[in-house]
Formats: structure tokens, C-alpha cells, sequence
């Protein structure tokens, strides 16, 4: 999968996260919402069975109370029209009221008045001399009206006891049809509100009982004050014609301004309606409590929720920042390595090759293909693969973190190239262990050519081929120390080729040369030690190093080298008696101690005393060299 795909598909998968942990969020809140929702109309709903129930009992109620006044008022009506208003039936009327007095029940009084208004009888305990009720309105309506039926009148204050009173009436008549007055039954307000008080309706709760023409005629709460009041203006009221004889009806009150749940019911038999009320706030309270528990617990795991979609859905998206932040690095690499001369490799901790970039098959000849998942140091030349294997486990074992190596390995092709190798180790990110090694290697062979031939050309003698002066003086002072701590002597072998000024002058300078190659070469020869070196002390002057020899053997390499010049017969005119080329040859050995600590040069002196000697002597012969250590002897010598 490419880095912007996998980037997208993890951006996509944050969304989907995101979105996920929104859904269920609004889900929970719609959910415990309409729940909420549900339980509130569930309140609404009991309270508004309660009410129901309440006004449709009361309205009973009240039948019943008007219904027993006006059986007692049809009662008298029917007893005066049949009897008359003489002064015996009146007294007779009179002491008929005060026997009933004590059975009336919730009506309170009784009254007859005559077509001037006079109380003729009463069940009070008063003189009804002393009153007149042709002033009330109940009055007047049934002198005006010949309607015979009941009127329930507005409440109105008690002439006989001041308390206020709902008046049920009839007019009753003379044979003759006139009007003779009027017999009237009162109830209580108080007596209505005494008894409204034992329905419960909660704190808030208020009974009506109310005129149809909209005047209060007992009030659950307030009776004193609420009684009479005239409520016709308000909607229910006034629109009441239109209305349902019983129905619920949601209102403000005009007494204390709160939104009230209520229901009415209209007597069918009295002009009256009973409105049981009960505030919207109050009936909502109890739920709006336990909801307002239960919404803060919902939010509270709404809350935690979103929160930890945030948190997954931040992760997420800093992953996905990661990713991107990683596969830039990681193209970055490629372009580098990829780009490079230099061979990248990526090993890993079982030393196999999981990356290497392209210049590979410029450097070992194999594709990166055919290298991938091979053994990375299966190429390494035998003499160093032990220093690699070392320098490899180093950094695997988090011993070293970097290092530069050089070392020969193999080309595909045949022969080994040298390579320069930078190598680092790599931790895993998460971990921090190491594990594996990022090697960035170059060739290294033209280099490694080049450095060897300086290093030739700095110990060789270019004429000759021969060691020269100075890699022979190094020698001879490494071999003179070896030899002091060893104990073991040092030879030197000295040669001068003898007259050969002449032999430039006779051959010619050039072939000189090619005759010191050939005395060179016979010399070399007879270096046959790997410790045995033969050097090119000056223009014909040759010297031959001999580690671990004495002067037996000495004595037997200078023969050796005398007789093979011999044999190669080189001629030299100039150089009686044999007209060949032929070299003073000395011996001189030495035996380092303690006490010749560093004193080489003793034995060079040697050989250049016993030269000299052997040039004297004659020429072309063997001169070994008496005494040798004995440096201080030597300038007098
Ligand atoms: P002797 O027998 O006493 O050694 O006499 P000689 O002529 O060999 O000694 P001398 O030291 O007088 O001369 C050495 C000569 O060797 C001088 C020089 O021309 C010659 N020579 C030194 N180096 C070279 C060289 O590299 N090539 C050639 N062709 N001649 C050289
Ligand atoms: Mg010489
Ligand atoms: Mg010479």
C-alpha cells in the first residue's frame, strides 16, 4: 500500500471514529430526551386523571347539596300555596321550620319572605320583624319573573349571620297565579371550601365551585376573599356556550399568575361548574427533580464518551501525522540511497540483506535483487572476515553505535575489490534495541593500488628493484633489536663493484645501469630467508641483511654470491686480471647484549673497515670482519 493511500485510509478511519462516537452521543441524548419527554407527559397525564376525578365528583357533590335545598324549598312553596299566608298557617310554617332545623344538614338556613319582601319565617334564631330582603337581587328576579323554577343566586353576605352564602329560590304564588313571595334555602360558601379542603391536590391545588355566569361561590383556598368574584371575563368563562360540558383546560390564573392544569365539569342540572386546578409546576416537580438526576448522569456519560472518542480519534490522526512524518523519511532514504554512488545496505540482526541500493551491481556485480535476503558478509575475503565478524557483533550488541571499516571482498566477476564501509547500527523505535546495521560502503581499490605502490616506491630503489637505503637502515635496526632481546647474532654482507667508474667510462653510463640490475638480481638471489634482505646501499654499493646468521654462515652467503657473479661473466675490460665484473665482498657479524643497546651502526662500521681492507687487498675477493662489536675500537681500527 502507497503512504498517501495508507494516509488517507487512516484519515478516513479517524472520521468514521469521530462520526461513530457523535452518533452514539446524540443517540443517547435523543434517547434519554424523549424518554424524559415521555415521563413529563406521564406526569402531566396522572395529574390530570386526579383533577378530572376530582371535578367530576365535586360537581356531584354539588347537585347533591342544591338538590337537598330545593326539596326543601319545593316543599315550603308547595305547603304556602296550598296553605296560604294567614297568621295561623305562618305560625304553623314557622313552628314547621324549627322542628326540620336540626335535619337540614349542609343547608344552613331556610327563609320565606311575602311580595313585599318581609321575612315571614326563617330557621334562624332571629326576629324576621326586624328584616327586609326586597332588595336582593334573587328578590327581584322572582317578583319580575313568573318562572317558577330554582334559582341559584350569587353569594351574597348573610343578612341573619354576616358569613357568606349561595341562595337557592323559588317564587311562590297566590291561588290567583300573583306573586306572593319568595322561599329560599342557603348554603354555606364556607361549607363548600370546609369540604373541598379534604381532596388533596398537592400544595398548590385549588377547588372552585363557580356560577355559570362566571361569579366564585366557594373557593378551596381563599374562601373569604375569593368569593364573588367575578371570573366571567376569563376565556373559560366566556367562551363557555361553546365549550364542552367537561374538558381539561390549561390556564393562567388571575389569582396568583402561575400556569395552571385544570379540568372543569358543568352540573347538569344547576347553572354551576366545579374547576379543580393544580399548578403546572408543581405536578412537573417531582419529575423535573429525578430528571434533572438523570439528564446530568446521561451527560455525565455523554461527556466521558466524547471525550474518549477525542482522545481515540487525536491518536488516530497523530498516528496517521506519524505515518505521513515516516514515509516522507523513508523516501527520503530511498532517494538518497538511491540516488548515490555509494552502495547503501540495510542488514538485518540475522546479518542478511534486506535493502541495498542500486550501485551494488556497479560495486560487487550482483543486482539488488539477487542480493536482498542473502548473507551480507558471504563475500568478505577470509584474512579480514574475522575483524568484520568482530566489528558486526560490536554493534549488534550495542557494544559500538559506528565505525568505518576496510576490507577486500569478492566481485562477481572474479578477483576481490577493496571496500571502505561506514556502519551504523539501527534501534527499533518503539523497543530501542538495536536491530540491525545500516553499512554505506565505496570502492576502495584504485585507492588501496595506489597506496601500495607509494608504499613500494617509498622502501624500493627504483633502479634494481632492490630494497634501498633507508628501508634497509630501518631493518637493520629493527633486526639488531629483535636480535638483542633473542640473543641471536646479525650479519651483514657489504659488496662494491669493483673499478666500476671505468665501466661507465668504457660501456657507458646506461650500461652501468643494466649491469647493476644484473649484480642486483644476482645478489636477491642469493637472499633466500624471508628475513633476509637485500638492499641497494649507494650507486654500486650493495649490502645483504642477515637476520639469525653467524659468521660460518656469513662467511658461506658472501662465497655463494661471489661464485654466482662469477657465473654470469660479465665482461669489464678495465678490470684486470679477469676482465669481468667483479665486487669486494665483507662479512661482519654481530652479537647484540645489553651492552650494545641501539649500537648498529657498530656493525656497519665493521663491514665498511673490512671493505676497505678487501679493496686493498687487491679486489675481487672475500674479507670477513674480525672484529665487529667492538664499536668503540671502531674508528681507531
Ligand atoms: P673501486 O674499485 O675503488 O671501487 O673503484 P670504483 O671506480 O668502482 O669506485 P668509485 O667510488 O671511484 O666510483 C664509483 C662509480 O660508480 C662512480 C659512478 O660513476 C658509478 N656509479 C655509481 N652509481 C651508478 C649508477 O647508478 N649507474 C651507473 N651506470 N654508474 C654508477
Ligand atoms: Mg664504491
Ligand atoms: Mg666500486
Amino acid at each position: 500500500m502507497s503512504a498517501s493511500l495508507r494516509n488517507a485510509s487512516l484519515r478516513q478511519l479517524a472520521f468514521l471514529a469521530g462520526g461513530f462516537v457523535a452518533l452514539i452521543c446524540v443517540a443517547l441524548l435523543t434517547l434519554s430526551s424523549l424518554r424524559e419527554l415521555g415521563l413529563r407527559h406521564e406526569a402531566l397525564k396522572a395529574a390530570e386523571v386526579d383533577v378530572a376525578n376530582i371535578a367530576q365528583s365535586l360537581v356531584q357533590h354539588a347537585d347533591d347539596s342544591f338538590e337537598l335545598a330545593d326539596s326543601l324549598v319545593i316543599g315550603l312553596v308547595h305547603r304556602l300555596e296550598t296553605d296560604g299566608i294567614g297568621p295561623g298557617a305562618v305560625q304553623r310554617l314557622r313552628d314547621d321550620i324549627d322542628l326540620r332545623k336540626g335535619t337540614m344538614g349542609r343547608v344552613r338556613a331556610l327563609f320565606v319572605y311575602d311580595a313585599a319582601g318581609r321575612w315571614l319565617a326563617t330557621s334562624e334564631s332571629v326576629n324576621p320583624a326586624l328584616f327586609n330582603n326586597s332588595d336582593r337581587d334573587y328578590f327581584k328576579q322572582h317578583r319580575a319573573s313568573p318562572d317558577k323554577g330554582l334559582l341559584v343566586g350569587s353569594p351574597i353576605r348573610s343578612r341573619s349571620g354576616g358569613q357568606w352564602v349561595i341562595t337557592a329560590s323559588r317564587r311562590f304564588d297566590h291561588p290567583d297565579g300573583s306573586f306572593a313571595g319568595v322561599v329560599l334555602a342557603t348554603i354555606d360558601a364556607s361549607y363548600f371550601a370546609n369540604f373541598y379542603k379534604r381532596f388533596d391536590l398537592g400544595p398548590t391545588g385549588v377547588i372552585n365551585l363557580i356560577d355559570k355566569s362566571g361569579i366564585i361561590l366557594a373557593r378551596s383556598v381563599d374562601n373569604e376573599t375569593s368569593v364573588g368574584r367575578d371570573i366571567s371575563s376569563t376565556p373559560l368563562i366566556r367562551d363557555m356556550d361553546a365549550r364542552r360540558p367537561a374538558g381539561l383546560y390549561y390556564f393562567r390564573s388571575p389569582f396568583d399568575q402561575t400556569m395552571r392544569l385544570s379540568y372543569y365539569r358543568l352540573s347538569e342540572r344547576f347553572p354551576l361548574l366545579v374547576l379543580a386546578t393544580e399548578a403546572k409546576d408543581e405536578v412537573l416537580a417531582p419529575w423535573r427533580q429525578e430528571a434533572i438526576i438523570r439528564m446530568a448522569l446521561v451527560l455525565g456519560l455523554v461527556a466521558l464518551i466524547a471525550s474518549t472518542g477525542i482522545y481515540l480519534v487525536r491518536q488516530l490522526l497523530k498516528g496517521q501525522r506519524v505515518a505521513a512524518v515516516l514515509a516522507a523519511k523513508e523516501a527520503d532514504f530511498r532517494l538518497l540511497a538511491e540516488e548515490s554512488s555509494d552502495m547503501v545496505m540495510r542488514i538485518g540482526f540475522d546479518e542478511r540483506v534486506i535493502y541495498v541500493s542500486p550501485s551494488c551491481v556497479r560495486l560487487l556485480g550482483w543486482s539488488a535483487e539477487q542480493l536482498c535476503g542473502t548473507l551480507a558478509l558471504a563475500g568478505v575475503n577470509d584474512e579480514d572476515l574475522p575483524h568484520v565478524r568482530e566489528t558486526v557483533r560490536a554493534l549488534k550488541e550495542g557494544e559500538i553505535e559506528e565505525t568505518r571499516l576496510v576490507y577486500r571482498t569478492r566481485h562477481r566477476q572474479g578477483g576481490e575489490i577493496w571496500l571502505e564501509t561506514a556502519l551504523r547500527a539501527t534501534r527499533d523505535p518503539k523497543t530501542g534495541k538495536v536491530n540491525g546495521v545500516v553499512a554505506i560502503s565505496r570502492d576502495m581499490t584504485e585507492h588501496k593500488d595506489l597506496q601500495e605502490r607509494l608504499a613500494t616506491l617509498a622502501t624500493r630503489d627504483g633502479l634494481t628493484g632492490l630494497a634501498n637505503r633507508r628501508h634497509f637502515d630501518d631493518m637493520l635496526q629493527q633486526e639488531w633489536r629483535r636480535a638483542e632481546r633473542d640473543g641471536n647474532p646479525v650479519s651483514l654482507v657489504m659488496m662494491d663493484v669493483d673499478n666500476f667508474k671505468k665501466f661507465n667510462d668504457q660501456y657507458g653510463h646506461q650500461a652501468g645501469d643494466t649491469c647493476l640490475k644484473a649484480v642486483a638480481k644476482a645478489i636477491a638471489a642469493e637472499a633466500r630467508r624471508p628475513a633476509d634482505l637485500a638492499a641497494r646501499y649507494g650507486g654500486e654499493e650493495f649490502v645483504l641483511l642477515l637476520p639469525n646468521t653467524d659468521e660460518v654462515g656469513c662467511t658461506l652467503v658472501a662465497e655463494r654470491i661471489r661464485a654466482a657473479l662469477e657465473a654470469l661473466k660479465l665482461p669489464h675490460a678495465l678490470n684486470p686480471p679477469t676482465k669481468r665484473v667483479t665486487m669486494s665482498i665483507d662479512g661482519a657479524t654481530g652479537w647484540p647484549n645489553a651492552e650494545t643497546q641501539g649500537n648498529h651502526p657498530s656493525l656497519i662500521a665493521a663491514a665498511d673497515r673490512a671493505l676497505y681492507a678487501a679493496k686493498h687487498a687487491g679486489r675481487d675477493r672475500f674479507v670477513m670482519s674480525g672484529q665487529v662489536v667492538a664499536w668503540r675500537d671502531a674508528d681507531s681500527a
